[in-house]
């Protein structure tokens, strides 16, 4: 039996888009890579509400978060972490050799605006990094009101991790300012892994130019570079099978209609609310909650890992905390595919397991 994920990654995936995993092999140079490559991008710009050029790379997510802070800081990055995902980003900074620093918040609270304007008013940076959605304590980032305070800041490059997020909910890319927005195929756009996806504006590639030691198979402007000037063929080989099923699955996104997926989300991840509120306790910040999935407080200190044991006999799977909030939370995802018939089904066999009612 299969087991249905309700994993923050990777998520279910549809079958007709397991299927088209598995179309013939072309030449990644032909007319017909390019043509493939030009729909998704025109799709994606739709999906993540820009204009700017669309980057692949056939990585995970991680890649392109690498790739980004390394090619456009110039000076010094200003890493804003609320859990693991920013903690790495910071780490992947220093890794690199980049000047950083991180401005971390508490376990469950927001980059806050005033955190922002704090760091840039320094003049020391010329990156920063949010994110947009953090899936180690269900954090949602109030990037509208992070945007007021870069727009103060035009020599700034602002790069946005939408890992667990972009297309689950609603992030206006250019009406934002975002510079650089990253996200891979494994979470809401549901996917299977293995590539990632981002923005990149003018004032990102310009400022790319300004980097000296950039890499190269992550650097966003060798990648951008490359798709211009041989018809949005990539510089190495990319991955066709998954190009096969994200073209099929991006049409499917726009035939239900983004605000009609976004409200999907928005409807599961209230009723996921209500329940950890009722059973357990939410353990994120309630007014900066993710909507595509919700960490919940093991205050009933149960075993999640027996819990999940007897999830899996019933063919579905719950997250464990990520990191040092393991055990100590536990995580449902309401993202990608997963509709209210699914989010009814895990949380009453959770009830029914743990005996609640
Ligand atoms: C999953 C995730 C990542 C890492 O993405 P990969 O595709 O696994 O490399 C980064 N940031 C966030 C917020 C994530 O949820």
């Amino acid at each position: 039996m299969a087991t249905k994920l309700f994993i923050p990654g990777p998520t279910e995936v549809l079958p007709e888009i397991l299927a088209a995993l598995s179309g013939p092999m072309m030449g990644h140079r032909s007319k017909k890579a390019s043509e493939l490559q030009r729909r998704i991008s025109d799709n994606l710009r739709q999906v993540l509400y820009t204009e700017n050029e669309i980057l692949l790379s056939t990585s995970s997510g991680s890649g392109l978060m690498e790739g980004a802070v390394r090619s456009c800081t110039a000076k010094r990055a200003a890493v804003f972490s609320v859990g693991a995902f920013g903690k790495k980003w910071f780490q992947m900074a220093q890794a690199n050799g980049i000047p950083s620093d991180m401005f971390a918040s508490e376990h469950g609270q927001p980059t806050t605006p005033e955190m922002v304007e704090q760091a840039l008013s320094t003049g020391k940076y010329d990156v920063v990094t949010v994110t947009h959605n953090e899936t180690s304590s269900g954090i949602q980032n109030p990037v509208e009101e992070i945007a007021e305070v870069i727009k103060k800041y035009p020599d700034v490059v602002w790069c946005v991790d939408a890992v667990s997020s972009a297309a689950g909910s609603k992030i206006e890319t250019d009406k934002l300012g975002i510079d650089v927005l990253i996200t891979s195929t494994q979470k809401a756009l549901a996917l299977p892994p293995g590539m990632a996806i981002c923005t990149i504006s003018p004032k990102a590639y310009e400022r790319t130019a300004q980097v000296p030691n950039r890499g190269m198979y992550l650097d966003l402007r060798t990648l951008y570079d490359f798709i211009q000037k041989k018809d949005y063929q990539y510089s190495s080989t990319p991955c066709l099978s998954i190009m096969y099923a994200m073209d099929l699955q991006l049409q499917r996104i726009l035939q239900e209609g983004l605000e009609n997926r976004f409200a999907r989300h928005e409807e599961m991840a209230a009723f996921i609310r209500a329940w950890a509120a009722e059973y357990f306790a939410v353990f994120a910040n309630p007014n900066h909650l993710s909507k595509t999935l919700t960490v919940i407080s093991n205050t009933r200190n149960i075993s999640v890992a027996d819990l999940n044991k007897e999830l899996i006999e019933r063919g579905m799977q719950i997250g464990n905390g990520y990191g040092d909030l393991k055990d100590k939370t536990f995580r449902i995802a309401h993202m990608g595919e997963l509709t209210m018939e699914d989010m009814k089904e895990v949380t009453s066999n959770i009830e029914d397991i743990l005996k609640l009612k």
